[in-house]
């Protein structure tokens, strides 16, 4: 009988996302500042035997569905060497959040391992705004990613930011791509994970606004219901082969079924997006923690979760801000 996993609030906990490297080649304004951040230095970051220990054990505790995130996954020298790897723990799900850059090459390789879904973030189709928006001249090669990526046959979300004065006029050149292809367009509410903290006292582009924007193009929109634990809610303009998602990530609506967890690159454990983290599970193995004691710390963990984001924000210590890159924790 597979095991499950439970929190304090009854939700099943079936879901890992695994940062496996806080660097990035890209400097998406959102996430981080155009000078970068200060990344952890090489040996704090989890190595690939210790995040494959982590799988092993969270595996056989009930997580089912991995997803791999950074930074940008594909910078990480070997990554490719450790999917196969964990490509093996016979886990329902892997999937991964890459920008696009580095990874039209690969994809023959993922679709060998049987790579479920990549969520590919890109946030405009325009070159132009694309270069001010992550600072970088990689257009082109995220564009060819996505037609790999389509011809391979692989699951493909997009995950656009909306960002109010940056890139409002490419929700629907974005939600077109769904029209034509197989393609789910998801735009996520801005959140102030970018090493700088919140500069909107309000969100302006809040999942309400994005509804009534997409509405006002599509007026026959029809909304689906959502897979279990979905952060998305989706919609289907008819005709359309994709699916059009929004994900109110500032809003938080849609922690009742939460049923995951995060582990930063240096080992963090977040039991919430918006927590400062629980426990350092790399400290733990370096230590010399046998994987009881880290069942037992991750159970524990789960028997103290904050119920939504807005409490998980509410402790942390001192109340302090969210301000912390997105790079560092994997999204
Ligand atoms: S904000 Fe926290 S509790 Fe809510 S869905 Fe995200 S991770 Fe889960």
């Amino acid at each position: 009988m597979a095991a499950k996993l439970y929190d304090n609030h009854g939700r099943e906990i079936n879901y890992v996302r695994m940062a496996v490297t806080d660097r990035c080649n890209l400097r998406c304004f959102y996430c981080m500042p155009a000078e970068g951040i200060d990344y952890v230095p090489r040996k704090e970051l989890l190595s690939y035997e210790e995040m494959h220990r982590l799988m092993q054990v969270l595996s056989q505790m009930g997580i089912t569905k991995l997803r791999l995130t950074g930074g940008e996954p594909f910078i990480r020298r070997d990554i490719m060497d450790f999917l196969a790897a964990v490509s093996k723990l016979g886990l329902e799900q892997i999937n991964i959040t890459t920008n696009g850059t580095l990874t039209a090459p690969l994809v023959p390789e993922l679709k060998k391992l049987g790579i479920h879904s990549i969520n590919l973030s890109l946030d405009t189709l325009d070159k132009d705004r694309f270069y001010e928006i992550t600072r970088r001249n990689e257009f082109d090669k995220v564009m060819h990613t996505m037609d790999e990526l389509l011809r391979y046959g692989i699951k493909t979300k997009v995950n656009a930011v909306v960002m109010e004065n940056k890139n409002t006029e490419d929700l629907i050149p974005l939600a077109e791509l769904a029209r034509h292809q197989p393609i789910d367009v998801r735009f996520i509410e801005e959140m102030p994970f970018n090493g700088a903290g919140s500069h909107y006292p309000v969100l302006a582009w809040n999942h309400r606004h994005i509804l009534d924007h997409l509405r006002q193009h599509y007026p026959e929109i029809e909304r689906l219901p959502d897979p279990p634990s979905s952060t998305s809610a989706n919609y289907r303009v008819p005709g359309f082969k994709g699916k059009i998602g929004i994900i109110a990530a500032f809003s938080r609506t849609f922690c009742g079924t939460c049923n995951r967890i995060r582990i930063t690159p240096q080992g963090m454990l977040k039991t919430c997006l918006y927590d400062e983290g629980i426990f350092n599970v790399r400290s733990l193995m370096r230590a010399g923690a046998t994987n009881e004691q880290m069942r037992d710390a991750f159970l524990d963990a789960l028997n103290h979760r904050a119920k939504d984001g807005w409490e998980a924000e509410r402790n942390r210590n001192f109340g302090s801000p969210v301000s912390e890159s997105m790079s560092t924790i994997g999204g």
